[in-house]
């Protein structure tokens, strides 16, 4: 079934419920303007609704698959994938000064959602070199921003987040993957990650790893993990994709749905990475990561919402049952007072979780252009509720 974009619902929350323009009034996003961000997304409503949907079916029916190693990804996906690329949508929010747009946070939130109601297994690659960049952003060091930023942001690579092992899910600070310095400023990471989104793809040139692990002598729990930039090829010295590091997807997960993401096994075997923050630092860089997820997730969920509502009503327009309850009535079920009462509850859901998803994006927007404490504090407080009510 077609998507069709709910721009006047956004624009709607932008303008009087969560108050874009507050953000506006701030040096760092005042090229925001009012007719930037609506062509913005209508610009992005046209790529979901004409190249984005109709891959959704795509990615369901042909899955992502293993051979001899590399992820082959669902019929189309590469094209969508440029398609995003290209426009731009990857580094909506990155640095200008690697090639990101600069744009606020609450506007590319809006974007994700879209995405991920038109195709949700492939918005979670671009999702995933968004959280990596904003990580990276904040804790690399200048000399891998120079090399990874300008690559990640133009989606040439793409990014992927590493914490969870067999035995360590929920309880991340049990993780046992290990890395040791090799003396010239790298280390070597060994151990295995699993349920990996996006661990591998046909169509990036090169695949970068963030990756928690302890170092040696590094004490139990959180507080001893640290974070490692572990790339798919090692860059040369020209900053492209050159010899292979020594890491390997193991097997695909088999999933209830999202069929066209591929969840990695990934085999870490000394690989080659760089220190990302300060040792033992890893949880505290990685939250950067995990909180752009957390609210990206959150907009998978409510893009699912909007797809599954969009799908509800058609259907009751069109299913002719029974005797018309009301006269006049189109003799489809959607005549049926209960029937409407369904629809609207999950409208009505379904703007509650975006107006939350977006008042969290104004606070790290707020907190963005201010540095204020308060508004860090609103979007620190918002995120998880953004996350588990959107999802839920
Ligand atoms: C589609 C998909 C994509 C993913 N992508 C990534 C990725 O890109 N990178 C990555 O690192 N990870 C990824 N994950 C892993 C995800 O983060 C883990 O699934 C999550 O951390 C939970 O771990 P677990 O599955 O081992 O569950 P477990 O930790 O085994 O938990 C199982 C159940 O027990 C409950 N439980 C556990 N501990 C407690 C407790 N202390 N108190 C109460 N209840 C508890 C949990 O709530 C859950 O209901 C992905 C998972 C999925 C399904």
């Amino acid at each position: 079934m077609p998507y069709s974009a709910p721009l006047d619902d956004y624009n709607f929350l932008f303008d009087h419920v969560v108050g874009l323009d507050k953000v506006r009034q701030h040096d760092r996003f005042e090229d925001a303007s009012d007719d930037l961000t609506r062509a913005i997304l209508t610009e992005a409503g046209k790529l979901c609704e004409e190249v984005m949907a109709p891959l959704q079916r795509a990615g369901d029916m042909t899955p992502s698959y293993l051979e001899n190693g590399v992820v082959r990804t669902a019929d189309g996906y590469a094209d969508g994938f440029k398609a995003i690329a290209e426009g731009g949508w990857i580094g909506m929010s990155a640095n200008p000064e690697f090639g990101g747009m600069g744009l606020p946070m609450t506007v590319t939130t809006a974007v994700n959602e879209m995405m991920s109601a038109a195709c949700l297994s492939l918005q979670l690659a671009p999702l995933m070199s968004q959280g990596q960049i904003e990580a990276l952003e904040h804790h690399a060091s200048d000399a891998i921003k120079d090399i990874y930023l300008p690559k990640l942001i133009s989606g040439e690579w793409t990014g992927t987040m590493n914490l969870t092992e067999p035995q360590a899910g929920s309880d991340v600070g049990a993780l046992s993957s290990k890395a040791a310095e090799n003396g010239d400023g790298t280390y070597r990471v060994s151990g295995q990650k699993i349920y990996i989104s996006w661990g591998d793809n046909d169509f990036a040139s090169n695949i970068c790893h963030l990756v928690l692990a302890r170092l040696p002598s590094a004490p139990a729990g959180t507080k001893g993990i640290s974070l490692f930039l572990v790339p798919k090829y090692m860059p040369d010295e020209n900053g492209e994709a050159g010899v292979a590091n020594s890491l390997k997807v193991v097997s695909l997960e088999h999933k209830m749905g999202l069929h066209g993401s591929p969840t990695c096994v990934m085999q870490y075997d000394e690989a080659n990475g760089w220190l990302v923050g300060p040792e033992g630092g890893g949880m505290a860089a990685m939250f950067t990561m995990m909180n752009n997820a957390r609210l990206g997730v959150g907009c998978q969920g409510i893009g699912a919402g909007e797809g599954a509502y969009q799908h509800a009503l058609a259907y009751a327009l069109d299913r002719k049952q029974g005797r018309t309850p009301v006269e006049g009535g189109s003799g489809t079920i959607v005549d049926h007072a209960d029937v409407r009462r369904m629809l609207l509850s999950m409208k009505a859901d379904l703007f509650a979780a975006r107006a939350i998803a977006l008042s969290c994006a104004v606070a790290i927007d707020m907190g963005t252009a201010t540095g204020e404490a308060e508004w860090k504090a609103r979007a620190a407080f918002l995120t998880p509720i953004s996350k588990a009510f959107g999802t839920r």
